[in-house]
Parts: structure tokens; sequence; C-alpha cells
């Protein structure tokens, strides 16, 4: 139980990376709080975790909105109390050569990304710097925070930004007991990567079985996925460790396709 006493945000919780990490910090004893676009299945997933005995609350949030981030966390403070643990996840891919890029899509792609990562840490903050009593902020960030890739102007880009935060973060909260991380996962398995693999087969004129083997997981030592539990595993050592030693710092959780 090793977050036993806290309380987590968790935006984009509702599905994929954000929702595993709801569900293994709610089994290590932390209260949840899923934040997401999408408060029917944020609510379905609270109820999930609610049904096994741990505490959880779906929260209806957009994470462009600094008015529905402001009162989402508020709801999370009068559930629970306080907020030791803000997940920044929420996120989305819109794949196109630059050429094609369209300057709404990019708005959007940044607005969700870097808008939300900042928004929501912004509010979170004045809780954990309350008698110092500090907290982690984890944003995630992707192999696409080190490393480009055709067709992701806008992903990479904002990505890259999400380091730069984490370390303004690392230095401004140092004072507050506050750590910053990012965590950067290779190709996970979930809606937002289905979604891509026949979109990168049309615009790179390949198949789709050639988009997982070379692009997605050609770079790998193993040809495996990253799965939802490599970067939810990650998060839970990264919130339980002891001290700043690691502050600051992206961990990229990849099975090898990127090194540093
Ligand atoms: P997903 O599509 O399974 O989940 C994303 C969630 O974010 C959804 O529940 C969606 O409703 C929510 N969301 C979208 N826009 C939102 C908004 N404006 N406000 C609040 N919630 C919003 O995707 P995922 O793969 O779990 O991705 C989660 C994060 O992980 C993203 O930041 C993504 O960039 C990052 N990531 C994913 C992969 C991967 O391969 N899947 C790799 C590296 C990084």
């Amino acid at each position: 139980m090793l977050l036993n006493g806290k309380v987590a945000l968790i935006t984009g919780a509702a599905s994929g990376i954000g929702k595993d990490i709801a569900l293994v910090y709610a089994r290590a004893g932390a209260a949840v709080a899923i934040a997401d676009i999408n408060l029917d299945a944020a609510q379905k997933t609270a109820d999930e975790i609610n049904a096994t005995g741990a505490r959880a609350i779906g929260v209806a949030m957009d994470v462009t909105s600094e008015e529905a981030v402001n009162a989402g966390t508020r709801s999370v403070i009068d559930a629970f109390g306080r907020l030791d643990i803000l997940i920044s996840n929420a996120g989305i891919q819109i794949v196109n050569p630059l050429v094609d890029y369209s300057f709404a899509d990019w708005k959007k792609m940044l607005a969700i990304h870097l808008d939300g990562a900042f928004l929501t840490t912004k509010a979170a903050l004045p809780h954990m710097y309350k008698d110092d009593q500090g907290g982690t902020v984890i944003y995630m960030g992707s192999v696409h925070s080190h490393e480009a890739s055709p067709l992701k102007s806008a992903y990479v880009t904002a990505k890259h930004g999400l380091l730069g935060l984490a370390r303004v973060l690392a230095k401004e909260g140092a004072a507050h007991n506050v750590r910053s991380y990012v965590i950067c996962p290779g190709f996970v398995r979930t809606p937002l990567v289905d979604k891509q693999i026949p979109e990168q087969a049309r615009a790179l004129g390949i198949s789709e079985d050639e988009v997982i083997k070379k692009v997605m997981l050609g770079q790998t030592v193993d040809g495996v996925f990253t799965t939802v539990d490599d970067v939810a595993q990650t998060a839970l050592f990264l919130a339980s460790f002891p001290t700043a030693a690691l502050t600051g710092q992206s961990f990229i959780v990849s099975h090898g396709w990127y090194m540093q």
C-alpha cells in the first residue's frame, strides 16, 4: 500500500494509460479522481474502483478549459480534502504531413497537451504548496518527447514542451516538496494508437501490418508493445519515491525503442 492516504487526480483516466494508472494507484491505497472530458466513461471507471472497496470519483474536465480544470480540481478537494499527486495524461493524436497540417489541428493539439498540462498544474499547486506538504506531478510525455517521427509535428512539439515544464516545476516546487517527472512511453496499444494504424498506413502507403512491425515496433529490442501496466508501474514507483533525487527527469518506457 505504497500510496495509503494519498489523493491522486488523473486526467484522461477514463481510458488507456490513465485508466490503468488509476486502477494501480487505487490498489496501492490512493483515493483517485478520474478526470476526463467523457464523464460517463470516467464515472464507469470510478464505479469499477469503488466496487473493489477503494475510493474514486468521476470528474468532468476538459483540460483545455481553465474554468473546467479549476472546477474539477475543486471537486476533488471537496471530495477527498487534499491533493498529493497530479497525473497530466489526457491526450489525443492527429497525424498529417506538415504541409497538410491544419492550423486548427495544430492549436487543438497544443491546447490539450500543453495548455492542459499548465492549467492542471496551476490548479493543483496551491494544494501541494499549502504548509509545504508537497506532492508529485507526472506529465505523460512520449518517446516523442525525445525523438521525432514523420506526420507528428504537433505531437512531437507538445511532448518536447512537457520536458521544459517539468524542469521548471522541479526547480520552483522543490522549496515546497513538490517533485515533477515526465514518463515517456513507446507505443502502447490503446484507442489512441489503434486509430493511428490505418491512418499511418494510408499516409505512408504501406500495410497496417507494416505500420505495426516496422514503424511502431521496428526499433524495440523485443518487438513487443509497451503495456499500460509498464507505464502504470513506473508512475507508482515515481509517486512513491522517497526523495527529490529524481525530480525534473524524464523516464523512457519503450522496450528499448529509444535509449538516452
Ligand atoms: P486514450 O485515447 O486511450 O485515452 C485518452 C483519454 O483522454 C480519453 O479517455 C479521452 O476521453 C481523454 N481526453 C481527450 N481529450 C481530453 C480533454 N480535452 N480533456 C480531458 N480528457 C481528454 O489514449 P492513451 O493512449 O491512454 O493516451 C494517454 C496519454 O499517453 C496521452 O497523453 C498520449 O499522448 C500518451 N501516450 C500514449 C502512447 C500510446 O502509444 N498509446 C504513447 C506515448 C504517450
